[in-house]
Formats: C-alpha cells, sequence, structure tokens
C-alpha cells in the first residue's frame, strides 16, 4: 500500500502565534479601555506576553487539558489569553459575561474551570457567583487600572516571567484549545469544544478570498464579544496575517463605535445585526457628526440581517456582507458575495443576493432535509432543515456525546435553522425551527415578516412570533418598535405587509414597544416575547384570518 510522502506535523495554533509575533511584530493591537482612552501593544507584546502567560500558567501548575475561564471584554489581554492558555496546554474557556450571574456560575462548574482571568471591572460580578464556581486561582486584569490585592494575582506580575527556555506544550491536532457555551438563545447553554485542527482548519477556510479575504493591510474591528463563538474566528485570522486589531473594550453604544471608527479607520467591522441597527439611527440622524471610514466592509451574521439595513450602510458607503452560523460550527457556515455568474445583475438584485446568508464555506458538507426525511433539491423553493458535516463542526457537546435533538444518526449537526438554497447555491434562512409559525396548516416565515416591517421608513426594530390560537394553532403577532419620530398604525403596518404577504398570513395584532427584548449576544429575544404574549393570548377568542 502506498503511503503519503508528506509529514505528519500537527495542525496547531501555536503556528499562527509564531506567524504573527515573528513576521508582523510591529502589527497594532488598539483597546479602549474603561475610561475611553486608547492604549496600543505591537504583535511583538502580544508574542511576548502570551508566552510569558504559557510559561507562567505552566509554572503555576497547569495541567494539559486544564480548563482556564476569562470574563473579560473585548481587549490586547483576552487576546493573550486566546494563545497563551492553549500554548500551555490548556482550554481557554470564555464566559459570557451578560449571562445572569447564576447561570455564567453553572457554565463554569460544569466546564470545571480551574483558573478565571478575570476584568477588575468585572470583579463586582464574578463576586455573584464565586460561591458556584471554584476557582483555585483568580488573575484580575488591571484593564480599569484598579491596584489588585490578595487573594487576587495581578496579570502583569503573573505574566511577567522569563520566557528564554519556554517551549509549547506538546500537543496532537486534535487537542482542545478552547471551549464555549452556546448562548441559549433556545434552551439550556451546551459545551462545545474546540481543537487544534478545528481552529487552523477554520482560520484557513474563513479567511479566503470571497470569504472575509483579510490581508496584512487591514484593519479590523471586531463588535462582536470574545465571549461568543471565539469572537467568529476573526483574532485567529487577524494573528495568522498580521492584521491591526481594534478592540472597543466594553463600549459598545454606537457614538463610541463611529468615535472609535473616526479616529482608528478600520477597514472591516463585525457583529449582530442590533448593533449596526442602532448605529445607523445615529448616521441617519447626524451626518455632520459621524462618518463611517471610506470604503469599509462589515460582516454582520448571528442573526438575520434585513434587506433595507444593507441598502442603508451602502448610502453611508460601507459594504455589508451577510454570514450565518453558530457556537456549533467554530462558528461561520456561509456568506454573501456576488458570484461570478451573477456579476450581471442590477444594483436591485445584488441587494437581494447580499440579504441572503449566502454561499456555503469550503471545506464542510451541507444538506437541507425536509419534514418527510429527505433531501430537498436546491431550487430556491424547497424548505427543510439545514444540516451540516466537517472538520470545524462540532460532533457532540462537552460531557453530552450523544444528543439525536443535535444530530442526526448519520453524524450531521442538525443546526435547526429552515432554509432554502437555491441553484446558484445561495442559502437563505426562513426560520429557526423554534420560531416558526404554523397557521392553519401552513408555515409562515417570521424572518420574511420582520424583514418586510423592518423595510417600512417608520420601524426600528420588528419580531414577529408565534402565539397559540385554538383554530388556526398558531398565528402571528408582529412586536414593533417605531423610530423616534415614526409614526405608523397596525392598518398602516397590515397594508404594508399585504405587499408581499397573502391575506391569511398578516398579522392580526401589532404590539408597539419601546425596545424589544435582546440575548446575551445581542439577538432579539424570541422566548422571552413568547412568554410574554402566550399567556395573554390563551385568553382571548380565536382570531380570523381572511383565507
Ligand atoms: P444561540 O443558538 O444560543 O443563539 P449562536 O450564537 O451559536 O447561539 O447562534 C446560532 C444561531 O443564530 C443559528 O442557529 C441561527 O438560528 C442564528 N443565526 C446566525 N446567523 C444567522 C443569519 N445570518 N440569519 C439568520 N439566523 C442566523
Amino acid at each position: 500500500m502506498i503511503r503519503s510522502t508528506m509529514q505528519r506535523v500537527p495542525l496547531s495554533i501555536n503556528q499562527l502565534l509564531e506567524r504573527g509575533g515573528r513576521l508582523y511584530p510591529d502589527s497594532q493591537i488598539v483597546s479602549r479601555l474603561p475610561d475611553k482612552s486608547l492604549v496600543r501593544h505591537r504583535f511583538a507584546d502580544l508574542y511576548r506576553r502570551a508566552r510569558g502567560l504559557a510559561a507562567a500558567l505552566a509554572g503555576a501548575g497547569l495541567r494539559k487539558g486544564d480548563r482556564v475561564a476569562t470574563l473579560c471584554w473585548n481587549h490586547h489581554a483576552h487576546l493573550e489569553c486566546y494563545f497563551g492558555i492553549p500554548a500551555a496546554g490548556g482550554v481557554m474557556h470564555t464566559l459570557n459575561l451578560r449571562l445572569a450571574s447564576d447561570e455564567i456560575g453553572w457554565i463554569a462548574s460544569h466546564a470545571a474551570d480551574r483558573f478565571l482571568i478575570v476584568d477588575d471591572i468585572l470583579l463586582p460580578l464574578y463576586e455573584q457567583f464565586r460561591d458556584k464556581a471554584k476557582f483555585e486561582k483568580v488573575i484580575v486584569v488591571p484593564f480599569g487600572g484598579a491596584k489588585v490585592v490578595s487573594p487576587f494575582l495581578g496579570y502583569e506580575d503573573f505574566i511577567a516571567v522569563d520566557t528564554s527556555k519556554f517551549q509549547y506544550a506538546e500537543h496532537d491536532e486534535n487537542d482542545p484549545v478552547a471551549m464555549c457555551y452556546t448562548s441559549g438563545t433556545t434552551g439550556r447553554p451546551k459545551g462545545v469544544v474546540y481543537s487544534h485542527r478545528s481552529t487552523v482548519i477554520h482560520t484557513l477556510m474563513a479567511n479566503q478570498p470571497d470569504h472575509w479575504g483579510l490581508s496584512a493591510s487591514d484593519s479590523v474591528l471586531p463588535a462582536t464579544p470574545m465571549f461568543h463563538a471565539n469572537c467568529w474566528g476573526v483574532p485567529y485570522a487577524c494573528v495568522m496575517m498580521g492584521i491591526k486589531l481594534i478592540f472597543p473594550g466594553p463600549h459598545l453604544h454606537p457614538e463610541d463605535l463611529l468615535d472609535l471608527f473616526a479616529a482608528e479607520r478600520p477597514t472591516y467591522a463585525l457583529g449582530v445585526p442590533t448593533i449596526w441597527m442602532s448605529m445607523l439611527q445615529l448616521l441617519d440622524a447626524r451626518p455632520d457628526r459621524y462618518r463611517l471610514p471610506p470604503n469599509m466592509r462589515m460582516l454582520v451574521g448571528g442573526a438575520p440581517v434585513p434587506e433595507a439595513m444593507i441598502r442603508a450602510y451602502q448610502r453611508h458607503g460601507a459594504q455589508i456582507c451577510h454570514g450565518w452560523g453558530m457556537t456549533e460550527m467554530s462558528p461561520l457556515g456561509t456568506i454573501s458575495f456576488i458570484k461570478p455568474e451573477l456579476q450581471h445583475l442590477g444594483e436591485e438584485e445584488r441587494f437581494g443576493r447580499y440579504a441572503m446568508a449566502g454561499v456555503p464555506a469550503p471545506i464542510m458538507d451541507i444538506r437541507l432535509v425536509g419534514e418527510d426525511g429527505g433531501e430537498c433539491p436546491w431550487d430556491g423553493k424547497s424548505v427543510g432543515e439545514v444540516q451540516v458535516r466537517g472538520p470545524f463542526i462540532a460532533g457532540g457537546y462537552h460531557e453530552v456525546p450523544n444528543d439525536p435533538d443535535r444530530f442526526s444518526a448519520d453524524g450531521w449537526l442538525r443546526t435547526g435553522d429552515v432554509a432554502t438554497m437555491d441553484a446558484h447555491g445561495y442559502l437563505r434562512i426562513t426560520d429557526r425551527t423554534k420560531d416558526l409559525i404554523k397557521s392553519g396548516g401552513e408555515w409562515i416565515s417570521s424572518v420574511d415578516m420582520e424583514n418586510h416591517l423592518m423595510a417600512h421608513p417608520a420601524v426600528q426594530e420588528a419580531a414577529v412570533i408565534a402565539v397559540p390560537d385554538p383554530k388556526w394553532t398558531e398565528r402571528p403577532l408582529a412586536c414593533v418598535v417605531l423610530k423616534k419620530d415614526g409614526k405608523a398604525t397596525a392598518d398602516e403596518l397590515r397594508a404594508h405587509l399585504s405587499q408581499k404577504f397573502v391575506k391569511w398570513q398578516l398579522p392580526d395584532r401589532f404590539e408597539f414597544l419601546d425596545s424589544i427584548p435582546r440575548t446575551s449576544t445581542g439577538k432579539f429575544w424570541k422566548v422571552k416575547l413568547r412568554e410574554r404574549y402566550r399567556a395573554a393570548q390563551e385568553k382571548r377568542p380565536a382570531a380570523s384570518p381572511r383565507r
């Protein structure tokens, strides 16, 4: 039998740090501190400090596979954890600082985290769950400039060790490097554990041309938190390619982000739609004061991206690419761009393409499975659950290796998202299985309806949910936030929707809200809306949609 003659060197994220640190020592890392001032580090600092962290962790008794939790905002020290913890053979576990303290405690104890690295300004949050999670050592990053006092260890003193004899921990490419719990939008959080191999392959894949396509002359501002799905994998790609990183720290209000844009002029920004929705209001209201850097590209995903938003950002000079993925997928699955065979499309149709979830990433398999269990054709009409398989996709959860709700019998990840795929290979997410609205035996896409509502000039945000109905099983209810000066009645919005939807699909009820509740990762929290309106709806008489 012939054997490959190639070297069997394990894939390793240490190779990314080595490349970034040694070839691009002058690339910058800009972090915004709690007092809003900026601090600058070079990749040479990242290299030295991440290895210092690794050496210090090893010296503190970290064993291979031990979990080191982080409870931090986006900044240089958190980036050092991304590389320093795995360099010592540990597993970085990013805790989501927006969750309720009980839940953070539950997650840290479920993951059996041994050490914690925490921002000084987040110590009050840590105090709220410290009884639930027993960390052996708590290392405090003086992000806000506080003096670190016993029993805590100061991060700066901790990492200031001699690294002249430092050696990366030996590892296999399937050894774990990081773990992340799903944000629990639809249930109890579950732990996804990434490996050197999955992370390197995802990094190479995500930075292909037509995807991020980032080069050393780019500068990237991740508004997506470093505790959410590894910040979408962008820190790994930026370090590998020597790309300037701009971290907003805790300042994610649109005013603050726009000031940071003006000061540091990123060429690429990433985040969930809700962040950019509120920024848009400011850009529209204050063109004299706020402006985007020229030709900025944005990756927006994690939740449906309204076409109206893509159009609006183009007016402000930025191109939004829509991406779809999930924690279990490292997280990138698809990205929208215009394939060569569609270059002839006019501007209008291009917007439609960018509003789709886009084209599947390389090095993964994707299929749509219909209600009958059969695979759906790629005809742009047949709707099925998206299932995926590949080297950067989870095959189980931490301590829950078999979850038939999430994995098919033949080993594919069941994403719980419902979509169509067209002949050009563009995925269009129509819903989450749990958000689907089934009325009188037929499905209504909440995503389509939200998109159309958000195209109305008076509407700032909209979320459409199912409420129970004795006659039709479920009926749609639209929760709408109007713009500051926007005026629209339920009848006007119904008339607007009827341009696109047939009568029986139109919501019977509109609720006008001040804001739509958000999950810990900034997505519309439909579970909360359903809880709020379902109980009330159950007491109401059956609706009478005209069919
Ligand atoms: P959670 O499941 O807790 O929200 P994730 O952040 O991993 O955690 O979210 C993944 C889910 O977010 C996907 O399964 C999908 O439902 C939704 N999602 C991500 N990107 C998009 C998108 N572009 N359009 C619609 N939904 C999206």
